[in-house]
């Protein structure tokens, strides 16, 4: 048998993906007949829009290998999707369509040598990805004070940007942006903005950094989230002009690896970018129906004496259990793994320590994903309530059951 000393050392030690592990860990439990709750993994509950699979079915025949930067007319349609918001500089040839934004990433980082700055709490993969090719990384660690989120001081080098935020829930205000963009430009710093969540703001109201930084700043996106179609596994990257040299290197090394992005989910994607009436009608019923439950769960860790900031984007939470600290030591708890092991045991709520989010170990932090909830069933509930009324309040006890249920379990845990 061959040794497990022939593994690169890159990879030894590192386990799946947090968020698929926890996914595992539910599934699990739930066959020994235990009640979870699954807050632990980031995936849309709403199905994808009508439009969409109708497109994808009609191409299911197509089977030629497709150029390895993507389809034409998907790549026209995710250049005209960012010309309309923000990025005024986005072009067909500046395109990249990849299987899913998580391996553009991938490639980003084998592509571009230097360093790569991470503000935390951030997305779980950053951190891995960069850690399997071997780049040197530096983190940020983000105050709650601030929101969790990075202030212009805090700036240097190559930066992944990532708002609406996960794992926070928060986003960055136009000046916020601009703040940060002045600071770039000065430093030459190249912003990977990733903006996967950007058409689930709250309000629909995303504005994105190449708006002040058009130079330096790709856009990342895809249709995981705001379409709901993770599985589909289709991200795009969006360059500035300068940066065309990084494309083109990502490029050869997609062509050396996954050759190109499955063709009839690429005929499929084109609608989303494109939009119209049907995806806007989508996105304003699934805007509203996270606004309330992100509300009304903020309100419910808020009046527990949990520290978190009221998201404004996306569908997750970022609680900080610190004010509880000298409890939960009593209670021989003293990490943030041991604090979701210990809901998970005693309430059933499933939720993924801050520690997968480049925080540190000891941090009793946790991400809350607000998804464990039929969103084809509240969609359909939402689309019999005219959008210039407001949702009533009790939409989410009857609609999204878990989630207000899983959310005061925490509540009450933490205060008993
Ligand atoms: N960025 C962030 C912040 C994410 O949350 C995710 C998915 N959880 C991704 C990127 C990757 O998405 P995908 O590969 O499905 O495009």
């Amino acid at each position: 048998m061959v040794k497990q000393v022939s593994l690169n050392m890159n990879v030894r030690g590192l386990g799946i993906s947090a968020t698929l592990g926890i996914k595992g860990k539910c599934r699990q439990l739930r066959t020994e007949g235990r009640e979870v709750f699954d807050f632990g993994l980031g995936q849309s509950p709403f199905p994808v829009p009508r439009p969409m699979v109708e497109a994808l079915r009609l191409a299911a025949p197509e089977k030629e290998y497709l150029p390895v930067k993507g389809l034409t007319e998907l790549r026209e349609a995710v250049a005209f999707f960012h010309r309309k918001k923000d990025m005024l500089n986005a072009y067909v040839e500046r395109i990249m369509i990849g299987p899913g934004s998580k391996e553009l990433m991938f490639i980003l980082q084998l592509a571009f040598y230097g360093e790569i700055i991470l503000p935390t709490p951030c997305w779980v993969s950053y951190l891995p990805q960069a850690k399997i090719i071997g780049r040197n990384n530096s983190l940020i660690h983000c105050l709650w004070e601030n929101g969790w989120k990075l202030t212009a001081e805090q700036l240097d080098q190559l930066l992944v940007l990532n708002y609406p935020n996960n794992p926070t829930g928060g986003t960055y205000t136009g000046e916020e942006l601009k703040g940060l963009s002045e600071i770039a430009r000065k430093y030459n710093v190249i912003i990977l903005s990733d903006e996967i969540y950007g058409q689930l703001h709250v309000e629909g109201g995303h504005i994105s950094i190449s708006r002040y930084y058009p130079e330096g700043t790709i856009i990342s996106s895809g249709i995981s989230k705001w379409c709901g179609a993770g599985g589909w596994r289709l991200g795009t990257f969006a360059f500035p002009p300068d940066l065309s040299w990084l494309m083109n290197a990502m490029a050869t090394v997609a062509s050396e690896t996954y050759t190109s992005v499955s063709a009839p989910i690429q005929y499929g994607a084109i609608k989303a970018f494109l939009g119209g009436l049907e995806i806007e009608h989508y996105l304003s019923h699934i805007r509203r129906i996270l606004a309330l439950l992100g509300k009304q769960s903020y309100e419910i860790l808020d009046n527990a004496g949990i520290r978190l900031i009221s998201p404004k984007g996306g569908f997750y939470l970022f609680l900080d259990f610190s004010p509880f600290a000298d409890k939960l030591v009593s209670r021989g708890i003293h990490s943030g793994h041991d604090l979701c092991d210990r809901l998970l045991e005693e309430t059933g709520v499933a939720i993924l320590a801050g520690n997968e989010f480049a925080r540190s170990r000891s941090e009793y932090s946790a991400r809350l994903s607000y998804v464990d909830f039929d969103g084809a069933a509240a969609l359909l509930a939402s689309e019999n309530i005219p959008l210039d009324k407001p949702l009533p309040d009790d939409f989410t006890v009857h609609h999204c059951p878990r989630i207000i249920e899983g959310v005061s379990r925490i509540a009450e845990w933490v205060q008993s």
